[in-house]
C-alpha cells in the first residue's frame, strides 16, 4: 500500500494551509486531525452551531490526549488555535488543499465545490470526502477539474489509518500527489483508487452490512450479532458501526451501491436501516439509532 501511493508524491506541492467545508463527523475529526499533525485548517459550515458542534468534538479529542500525557495543556491550546473557523468562502483565497465534507447529497456538494472554486488560487486543490458519489460527476461542476479528486477518510477520523484518494478521469497527477502527502502529513495511509461506485472499501463493507441486513430478517438478535463479530475481533459489530457512520449516510452509500451493482447489491423490501429512519433515528449523530444513547 506505501508502495502504490508513494510513487506520485513527488509530484505533490507543499501544504501550508489547509480547508475543510462541514464541520459535522468527518469535518471536525477531519479539521482535529490536521491541527494535531501541525497542518492549521479552515474550518467552514452553514451557522455557528454547526461550527460548535466540530470544534466541540476537536476539543474533546484534544482533552483526551491532554489527560493521556499525550500532549501538554499548551500544545493542546496549539492544536486548537490551529483549527480557524469560518462563515465565508473569502478567508480560502490562500488555502492549497480543501476537503469537501458536507452532507452526502450530489446536488449541495456540485454547489459548495463551485461556490468555492470561485475564491481559490489557480493552483488550490479540492477533494470530496465523499463515500459514494462518483468523482467525475463531481468535477463536472468545476473550472478546474485537473485540481480536483477523492479523499476519503473513515469514521473516526483521528483512528482510523487508510484513506482512499479517488482519482477522477481529469484528476492531475500533481493533484493526487498532494493528497497523498496531505493524507501522510495527516498520519494516514494512503492509498489511490479509481473512481467507481463505493470505491473501494465500501464494496467490501457493504456486502457485509447486507449480511447483517439478512440474518436480522432471520430473526437473529443484533446484540448477539454484535458480540459475535466483536468476539471474531472486529473493534465493533455491524449495528453499532452503522450508529457510529450515522443510518443516513449509510442508507445513502447502500443506495448508490445497489444502483452501481444491481445484480448484487439490490435488496427487496425495506431494510432495517430504513424502518429506523422513518423514526428518525439516525444513530449517535441524533441519539438513537440501532441502539440509544444518552
Ligand atoms: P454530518 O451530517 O455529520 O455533517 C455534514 C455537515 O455539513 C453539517 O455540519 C452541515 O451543516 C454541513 N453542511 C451542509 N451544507 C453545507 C454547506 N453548504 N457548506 C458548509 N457546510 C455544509 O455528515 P458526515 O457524517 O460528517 O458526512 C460528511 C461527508 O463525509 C459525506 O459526504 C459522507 O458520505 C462522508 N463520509 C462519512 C462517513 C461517516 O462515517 N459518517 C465516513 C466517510 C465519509
Amino acid at each position: 500500500v506505501k508502495k502504490q501511493a508513494g510513487r506520485y508524491e513527488k509530484q505533490g506541492r507543499e501544504i501550508t494551509l489547509s480547508g475543510v467545508l462541514g464541520a459535522g463527523i468527518m469535518g471536525g475529526g477531519i479539521a482535529y486531525q490536521s491541527a494535531y499533525k501541525g497542518t492549521p485548517i479552515l474550518m467552514k459550515d452553514i451557522n455557528n452551531e454547526a461550527i460548535e458542534l466540530g470544534l466541540k468534538e476537536a476539543r474533546k479529542l484534544v482533552g483526551k490526549q491532554v489527560s493521556r500525557e499525550k500532549l501538554t495543556a499548551e500544545e493542546g491550546a496549539s492544536v486548537l488555535g490551529r483549527i480557524r473557523p469560518t462563515l465565508s468562502y473569502g478567508d480560502f483565497e490562500h488555502v492549497d488543499v480543501i476537503v469537501e465534507a458536507v452532507v452526502e447529497n450530489q446536488k449541495v456538494k456540485s454547489t459548495v465545490l463551485s461556490e468555492v472554486e470561485q475564491s481559490l488560487d489557480d493552483r488550490a486543490i479540492l477533494c470530496s470526502n465523499t463515500s459514494t458519489i462518483s468523482i467525475d460527476t463531481l468535477a463536472d461542476a468545476l473550472k478546474r477539474p485537473e485540481n480536483f479528486c477523492g479523499m476519503h477518510f473513515f469514521n473516526p477520523v483521528h483512528r482510523m489509518p487508510l484513506v482512499e484518494v479517488i482519482r477522477g478521469s481529469r484528476s492531475s497527477d500533481e493533484t493526487i500527489g498532494t493528497v497523498v502527502a496531505y493524507a501522510r502529513h495527516m498520519g494516514k495511509t494512503p492509498i489511490v483508487v479509481n473512481d467507481c461506485p463505493g470505491f473501494l472499501v465500501n464494496r467490501v463493507l457493504f456486502p457485509y452490512l447486507q449480511g447483517f441486513e439478512f440474518l436480522l430478517r432471520e430473526g437473529v438478535d443484533m446484540v448477539r450479532i454484535d458480540k459475535v463479530m466483536e468476539g471474531f475481533g472486529w473493534p465493533m459489530g455491524p449495528a453499532y458501526l452503522l450508529d457510529v457512520v450515522g443510518l443516513d449516510t449509510a442508507d445513502h452509500a447502500a443506495q448508490v451501491l445497489a444502483e452501481g451493482y444491481p445484480d448484487r447489491m439490490k435488496i427487496e423490501g425495506k431494510t432495517a436501516i430504513e424502518k429506523l429512519l422513518d423514526e428518525d433515528r439516525k444513530g449517535q449523530k441524533n441519539g438513537l439509532g440501532f441502539y440509544k444513547y444518552s
